[in-house]
């Protein structure tokens, strides 16, 4: 087999980096090179690792010249595979760690790539901003990975996607040249936004070395919840509520089936019932606002409201930061409490918010059929549309029997999805593993032009090659 990176192509990255720019060392290379939930492995010839937008212009530049492929790497969170090398060049944005700026009166934070969501939050609450991106992996994902793959979260509701969230762009293209467009601006309606296009590609129109971010006010009420309904249907009939309630201040409206609970309370230490009976499902609802006490207010209104009416089972507003951080914590847990059950089926879809309760009805009832005894686990950010249906093995069932149906199950789902007008992938992208499903929904019209851009700025294919179309 021949080498994707040819030997004296390894030996030029090596030396425009010096000796703390790259390694090869197995070991410092091993947690790059498997995905979070152990589902990917890959392998590289090399992980570099530039400090600055010269030095990756510099690789990059090398890689062009000699077609040699790369794939760039975060914080290795991403849940489809387009962060594992398989035998190209790795290029990891660890090093590129600065927080340029952080300006108040533009409302503005510039970070460099390799900066943590986590990190940008407590840049911007110390000039008494808000950074509103939430996820839960926001301890290693970073900003660079956000952008490229267009994150979503929890407070999607209010403040939109990170398309919404970014000013501007520094990034390093295809060709090796720097595309320097960190922008601050509210407007600019100057034709094609090359921003736009960068958000979302997963990687494969280039290398993304810093973005400029929209901060918020902090807010002074802020008020968290946990409910319970019978039906996802319920669930949705609330969410109205809440928005007309609230006047547009609802950040979080999370839903959790109740085997989800039950994995939290089984495998998180600490973890406790969150309201005193146990209901088919639930909801995190957090509404928050500029006006003491109004979030508190608005929230015992429409809990009141929705229990008197019998829409809701129970409900527990939190009277502590502590509570309302026990009730986070169930939420956050959903994924890693899964993942003692063995082989899961996970799919991220959205469908207009109406269509929800019709998907999980439909989806669940499929997945039964289609493999008895399956233990379906649907949660996740129902403001937005959009939920994990995950589809776990039957208990104590063979593991790898369940793994070797995944893309015949996700067939399944998906032709459901597309049935009610949603997307088969609402917030994690496509990477390596959903491209090709990806296709069979998107007509040849838009294919052909998406594949046009990308020729057009990297006629070698060489960013994230086996990624997108
Ligand atoms: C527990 C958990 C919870 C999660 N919750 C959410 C959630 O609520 N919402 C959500 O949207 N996602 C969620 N994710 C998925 C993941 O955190 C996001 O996709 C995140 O944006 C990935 O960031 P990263 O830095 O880890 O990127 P990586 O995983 O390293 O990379 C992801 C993709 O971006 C590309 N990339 C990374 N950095 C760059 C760069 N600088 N330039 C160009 N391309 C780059 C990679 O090539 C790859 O294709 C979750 C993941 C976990 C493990």
């Amino acid at each position: 087999m021949t080498a994707l990176v040819p030997a004296d192509v390894i030996s030029r990255l090596k030396s425009v980096l010096g000796p703390d720019g790259w390694s090869q060392d197995p070991d410092r290379l091993a947690p790059k090179l498997v995905e979070w939930r152990d589902r990917w492995a890959g392998h590289t010839p090399l992980l570099l690792l530039p400090r600055s937008t010269a030095e990756v212009s510099a690789v990059v530049g090398i890689c062009a010249e000699a077609r040699t492929p790369i794939v760039p790497q975060g914080g290795n969170t991403g849940l489809v595979a387009g962060q594992i090398p398989q035998g190209e060049v790795l290029l990891s944005l660890e090093k590129m760690r600065a927080i340029r700026d952080v300006e108040p009166f533009d409302d503005v934070i510039v970070a460099e790539a390799g900066v943590t969501l986590a990190a940008v939050h407590e840049a911007a609450e110390g000039v008494g901003r808000r950074f509103p991106l939430s996820v839960a992996s926001e301890g290693s994902a970073t900003i660079g990975g956000l952008v490229s793959t267009n994150a979503g979260g929890t407070a999607v509701l209010r403040y939109g996607t990170m398309r919404d969230l970014v000013l501007g762009v520094e990034a390093v293209l295809p060709n090796g040249e720097v595309f320097h467009g960190l922008k601050r601006l509210r407007k600019d309606n100057t034709g094609y936004d090359l921003k736009q296009l960068l958000i979302g590609a997963e990687g494969t129109l280039g290398v993304v070395t810093a973005a400029s971010l929209k901060l918020f006010p902090l807010l002074a009420s802020r008020a968290t919840a946990f409910a319970a309904v019978d039906e996802p249907a319920d669930a949705i009939t609330l969410l109205k509520r809440a928005k007309e309630e609230s006047g547009g201040a609802v950040e979080t409206f999370e839903l959790i089936a109740r085997i989800g609970i039950d994995f939290v309370l089984e495998h998180v230490p600490g973890a406790r019932e969150p309201l005193e009976g146990t209901y088919p499902w639930y909801l995190l609802i957090e509404i928050a606002s500029g006006e003491t006490g109004a979030a508190e207010a608005a929230m015992e209104r429409l809990l009141g409201k929705a229990l008197e009416d019998g829409l809701i089972r129970d409900a527990a507003i939190a009277q502590s930061k502590a509570q309302a951080q026990a009730f986070w914590s169930i939420r956050e847990h959903q994924s890693a409490a899964q993942k003692p059950q063995g082989s899961v089926w996970k799919h991220d879809i959205s469908t207009p918010i109406s269509g929800i309760s019709r998907f999980l009805i439909e989806a669940t009832a499929a997945m039964e059929r289609f493999s008895p005894d399956c233990r379906v686990l649907a949660f996740g950010h129902l403001g937005d549309g959009n939920i994990h249906f995950d589809v776990l093995q039957p208990k104590g069932g063979d593991g790898a029997a369940h793994t070797a149906r995944r893309d015949d199950a996700a067939r399944i789902i998906d032709d459901i999805v597309a049935e009610l007008g949603g997307s088969i992938s609402a917030e994690h992208g496509l990477g390596a593993m959903k491209t090709l499903e990806a296709e069979r929904f998107k007509s040849p019209v838009e294919l052909d032009a998406l594949r046009a851009i990308r020729a057009a700025l990297d006629p070698d294919r060489i960013m994230n090659p086996r990624v997108l179309f």
